[in-house]
């Protein structure tokens, strides 16, 4: 049996978690491969070491070199490795690292530098070997994974009983390193699973694994004890943020079931994902809802739009010539519209883009709606059971609130709802209501 952990910033934030991480890995013989975060919270306000990173990457850009936000860096890690009793010279690898920084100013070398050096702490802690990421793990020219990580991961490994892999980034193939996006030890360690050949990817947090909607939203909602990848990439997509989103893509291929596991309650079950053919449904109708808030709808209507050969062609031309991707398209005989996020239509986009598309295709009518938020309402259980739409909008009918989107996901597993940001938080408490407090 081999199990591949995965241990978050807050289970790195200090003496006392790592300690707390050192117990969970020698009490299972099984744990053989750890992959680290960065150093997270200590405590509410506290800083993260990634964030604190990219700071640095900012201040080396202005000045020419580290200074005061470096040596907030370096009081963190020299600060763990006293306390911990480290015969690491953590001091000679951080002003190695400072003098690299300064060579190197870019983003994505900066920030890869608190994976590097968590994990070259942890793996003094465990006495077991520090396999660095800039080795193994390979990205390709257009930013990818590069499937040569694997043999080049596995070979790494062999051999060893145990060892640390730091999380989050790789090289490119310019031979200098790459992150991957935020969050993203959690690929780290999914690639890791996928190399070992692992029996299950433990990713190892704070919470106890995912809820069945956002506990800042709805008081206690319950623990989801399993649910299948494609259920897990719908809600962490839509901001369930347990897991990087990106996460299931290696494991899925070889199989690998996840288990979401609190280092601060190691005892508690935590959730299962598995993949979509082993899952079984379990009787429930309703997995998870998750959402977002902000939203751009544009909506587009056209009569005989169905028969103007390539209408959504020259549309969706325009929205790749400005480079924008879009959430969900709902479409109907005469009518189409893009739900994008908001956040890239700003400095003059959006009103480019309308007028471009009025001009492309004359249409009879183009609306646009701001301030929409998308919530989806997950779980394949919604296929089989007659009647969870009507359910669902009744439960937001009631709620006093205005459906402005519907869009049924052809997976057939989530139903998207859009309403106005202001009914956001309302209209999850009552789809919510309506399956979980039956
Ligand atoms: N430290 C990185 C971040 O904060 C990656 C990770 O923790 O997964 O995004």
């Amino acid at each position: 049996m081999i199990k591949v952990c995965k241990f978050g910033g807050t289970s790195m934030a200090d003496g006392n978690t790592m300690l707390r991480v050192k117990a969970i890995v020698e009490g299972d013989p099984a744990r053989r491969y750890i992959v680290v975060s960065a150093p997270g919270k200590r405590y509410g306000g506290d800083e993260k070491v990634t964030d604190l990173l990219y700071a640095v990457h900012e201040e080396v850009a202005e000045s020419g070199h580290v200074g005061e936000r470096y040596e907030r860096v370096r009081a963190r890690f020299s600060g763990v490795a006293r306390e911990l009793g480290l015969s690491l010279d953590i001091e000679g690898i951080l002003d190695e690292t400072a003098k690299e920084i300064e060579a190197e100013n870019t983003p994505d070398f900066v920030a890869s530098r608190g994976e590097y050096l968590s994990a070259r702490m942890m793996a003094a802690l465990l006495g077991v070997p520090f396999v660095d990421a800039r080795d193994v793990v390979k990205f390709d020219a257009e930013g990818r994974l590069d499937e040569r990580t694997y043999p080049l991961l596995r070979e790494a490994l062999k051999g060893k009983r145990r060892a640390v892999v730091a999380g989050f980034y790789g090289e490119g193939a310019d031979g200098k390193i790459r992150t991957f996006s935020r969050g993203g030890s959690d690929i780290s360690g999914a690639v890791v699973a996928r190399a070992a050949g692992a029996d299950v990817y433990e990713n190892w947090t704070d919470v106890s694994g995912f809820m069945a909607c956002d506990p800042r939203i709805v008081e206690n909602p319950v623990l989801i004890r399993s649910l299948s990848y494609k259920e897990l990439r719908e809600l962490s997509y839509m901001g369930a943020n347990v897991l990087h989103s990106e996460s299931i893509f290696p494991v899925r291929e070889a199989n690998i079931p996840i288990r979401i596991k609190n280092t601060f309650r190691p005892e508690d079950e935590g959730t299962l994902i598995l993949p979509t053919s082993r899952y079984t449904f379990g009787g429930r109708t309703v997995t998870g809802i998750a959402g977002k808030k902000n939203f751009t709808v544009i909506f587009i209507e056209k009569s005989l739009m169905n028969a103007e050969v390539g209408f959504a062609y020259r549309v969706l031309a325009l929205l790749v010539k400005h480079n924008i991707t879009f959430e969900h398209m709902p479409s109907g005989i005469d009518t189409m519209s893009f739900v994008i996020d908001s956040s890239v239509l700003g400095h003059g986009v959006l009103e480019q883009l309308c007028e471009e598309i009025r001009e492309e295709v004359h249409p009879g009518v183009l609306r646009v709606f701001d301030n929409i938020s998308l919530i989806a309402v997950v779980g394949h259980g919604m296929s089989r059971a007659v009647g969870t739409a009507s359910r669902i909008f009744r439960a937001i009918a009631d709620a006093g609130v205005n459906v402005r989107m519907i869009d049924q996901g052809s997976s057939e597993i989530n139903v998207i709802v859009g309403v106005d940001n202001e009914n956001y938080e309302r209209t999850l408490r009552a789809v919510y209501n309506e399956f979980f407090r039956e």
